[in-house]
């Protein structure tokens, strides 16, 4: 999820007890720099080096696919040890935003991600630093599709995108609900907060399909973020698509119907 912040709440804590002060407070005891990611937290980062090589490996897989160059611009990193501080860390800074596992924040100086130690804690960070590698090389990017490409960078490396919880979401929506895919539709949403669970497969199916299925696919997605970097907007990938591959609708329901048969 990607989220600007409006207007900061700041509230004074004179008075408020030292724990619950600590709480709130970013966790910044350890720091470890790797390329642009600096990753902060309370607890030892040492026995984490993989999850963290992982992540600067995705910088490289990431700009390699879509032909983006590498930034050097910092993005903090906010490792939360647990829940609760996470979430009162959040209500206190960030009241608006919705409860979620993970964030990245966007602002005019800064690229920031924050996030709670659990069980999905690789695939949250991998999701939002993906959004973070991308806004520090391209602006304007519409929401749909800067879900999209996170939803594809979220599964393990290796898995050549393929998130299997959003593919099968979606085939039970084509196969009880003849569902039909509606890029103009997703193109139209202003925020990740306007995005159910369905809109986040379709963007993931889009991405996928412009990425994994053929070269000239993914030039069409290459030129569209290479002329949103150049010109700082660019004409909708929905009518680059429909003039670079017939029919898109119809070649995206193929394209998950090959998914389904284990074709990938
Ligand atoms: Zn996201």
């Amino acid at each position: 999820m990607r989220l600007v912040p409006s207007v900061l709440a700041v509230l004074l804590l004179a008075g408020c007890a030292g724990s619950l002060a600590g709480r709130l407070t970013l966790p910044d005891r350890n720091t470890l720099v790797r390329d642009e990611l600096v990753i902060h937290s309370d607890f030892p980062l040492s026995a984490h080096h993989r999850l963290f090589e992982e992540l600067t490996s995705q910088r490289a897989d990431l700009c390699r696919q879509l032909a983006l160059p590498t930034s050097d611009e910092p993005i903090d990193v906010y490792l939360f040890e647990n829940p609760e501080r996470f979430q009162g860390f959040m209500r206190l800074h960030y009241p608006k935003f919705p409860d979620r596992r993970a964030f990245f924040v966007e602002t005019d100086t800064h690229l920031t991600v924050y996030a709670q130690w659990g069980d999905r804690m690789a695939e949250d960070l991998r999701h939002e630093v993906t959004h973070a590698y991308v806004h520090a090389v391209a602006p304007n990017v519409p929401v749909w599709l800067d879900e999209g490409i996170a939803k594809y960078f979220e599964v393990s490396r290796g898995s050549r995108g393929l998130n299997r919880p959003l593919l099968d979401r979606l085939l039970v929506r084509m196969h009880q609900e003849h569902w039909q895919p509606n890029l103009q539709r997703l193109e139209s949403l202003r925020g990740s907060e306007d995005m159910t669970q369905d809109d986040y497969a379709e963007a993931w199916a889009w991405i996928h399909l412009l990425i994994e299925s053929r070269t000239d696919r993914l030039e069409l997605l290459r030129g569209y973020l290479s002329d949103l970097r150049a010109q700082g907007a660019a004409a909708p990938l929905s009518a680059r698509l429909d003039a670079g591959l017939g029919q898109p609708n119809v070649v995206l329901l193929e394209h998950l119907g090959q998914l389904e048969k284990g074709a990938w």
